[in-house]
């Protein structure tokens, strides 16, 4: 008798009517085990506890048999093998096609690698039995994630506004009076010293609502998740206290999710006054700015998700025969020496492209819309801000909320600007320069047809 209660119960719940908008929400933990080679930075860490717990949060959004799905991972980013075979089984078992699915990583530098198919894998002991047991597993708990969100979908309205985050943000690219090349994370700035770029303080927030109560939430900001530091402890860094805060304060159901922004030079290091802010200090401060915006929250007018996505083939950057001899010579004493960040970022990258040259360089844009208001945007890498603002800047929705690290990654994308200044972040993009303005225009073209309704 329970058993059919719970049956019918069951369907009564799945049923959906023609027209509505619906919702559904869930989360899967993919917190490592002990031991499991950790990404984030050039070397090998492997972890050895946990903080706080890594999560696969999703929200599948329907209507009338159209789904959108967007997965954050709590990891360093996405690889395009993992996207492609989390797209494959949730196709298989939840009957949504792999290119409405949307994977994403938060960018905690606190959580475990992801083969990258290159020197990385070596130096981060990746394919290591313990990390193929972990990435082995990601599809699988992508899926499931998914495959819950979706027994969950319930008929909601949505709601958007902006909040804002100021101070806690940096550009962490410093230009110096008389010196062309550009200072990367100074500790504090000198007189002589200037950001060479923006920031975008702006904390998105896509609320959606069953029955007056908030059952999940997407909200995106720009900033590097590296307050943890580097360490052997998992965390989700300040995403982590960011979600749970905003879940606590606005719906213990809620499932919220964390999309981080482009924050491709951005960072919490405050050279202004030289403090470093902890990862709840972070966390706390966006959260208090989505209290402060909360009730601004405005209806959106929704329709059935249009999902757009474009391959855009990009050009690999070129180096020289002096460039290549020198990066081996250094990959040589690699696992010897310490060389500091910025020349194995550098060495890593000239390798890796060497041995691509014949393999396009593709990266994937991809759009989803479902209200009038709203539309959440996915590029592959580590994006620079001011290609983030000038896309919100264009966009032909009033809210565009920017995922980035999305479906993969080509690593770091510079603004054409910053290529001539130089430091880390160019010596590690492995795509040449224009690059990124290319995706943007690529998404701004896929926002005008999902605005149209093509
Ligand atoms: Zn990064």
């Amino acid at each position: 008798m329970f058993l059919r209660t719970l049956a019918s119960l069951l369907v009564v719940t799945s049923a959906s009517l023609a027209g509505e908008f619906r919702v559904g929400a869930a989360r899967v933990d993919i917190t490592p085990k002990d031991g499991t080679p950790l990404g984030g930075f050039y070397k090998f860490r492997g972890s050895a506890g946990v903080l706080d717990p890594l999560y696969a949060k999703t929200i599948v959004i329907e209507k009338d048999g159209v789904h959108a799905v967007i997965v954050v991972l709590d990891l360093s980013g996405t690889v395009r093998p993992i996207v492609a075979e989390a797209r494959k089984l949730i196709q298989e078992q939840c009957g949504i096609e792999g290119d409405h699915v949307m994977i994403s990583g938060t960018h905690t530098h606190s959580g475990p690698q992801q083969p990258r198919g290159s020197m990385m894998d070596e130096i981060t002991k990746v394919n290591s039995p313990a990390g193929v047991s972990y990435t082995g597993m990601l599809p699988v708990w992508i899926a499931e994630s998914v495959k819950q969100a979706k027994a969950k979908l319930m008929p909601v309205t949505a709601s958007s506004t902006l909040g804002r985050a100021e101070g806690i943000s940096f550009n962490r690219r410093i230009l110096r009076e008389g010196q062309p090349e550009a200072i990367w994370q100074p500790q504090k700035l000198t007189p002589k010293d200037r950001p060479a770029g923006p920031v975008d303080p702006e904390v998105g927030v896509l609320v959606f609502e069953a029955a007056g109560k908030p059952v999940a939430s997407l909200l995106n900001f720009a900033m590097h998740p590296t307050s943890v530091g580097g360490g052997v402890k998992i965390s989700a860094d300040y995403p982590g206290v960011f979600t749970k805060l905003v879940s606590e304060r606005h719906g213990a159901e809620m499932i919220s999710v964390f999309a981080n922004g482009c924050c491709g030079n951005i960072n919490h290091n405050d050279y202004i006054t030289g403090k470093r802010r902890s990862t709840l200090e972070l966390g706390t401060a966006l959260a208090d700015a989505v209290d402060a915006a909360w009730g601004n929250l405005q209806p959106l007018t929704t329709f059935q998700p249009r999902i757009r996505s474009e391959q855009v083939v990009l050009k690999r950057r070129c180096f020289t025969e002096e460039q290549i001899a020198k990066a081996k010579d250094m990959a040589a004493n690699m696992f010897t020496k310490n060389f500091g960040t910025v020349p194995m970022a550098e060495t890593v990258c000239i390798l890796e492209t060497v041995a691509k040259q014949n393999e396009p360089l593709l990266a994937e844009v991809q759009v989803i819309a479902f209200s009038e208001e709203l539309a959440v945007v996915a590029l592959p890498g580590e994006i620079f801000v001011e290609l983030g603002l000038a896309l919100k800047k264009a966009s032909p929705f009033k809210h565009t909320l920017i995922a980035e690290l999305a479906n993969g990654s080509i690593g770091y994308v510079p603004n054409r600007e910053a290529f001539p200044q130089g430091n880390y972040e160019i010596v590690s993009a492995r795509n040449e320069i224009g690059s990124g303005e290319k995706l943007i225009e690529t998404a701004l073209k896929l926002l005008g047809e999902v605005k149209k309704g093509k």
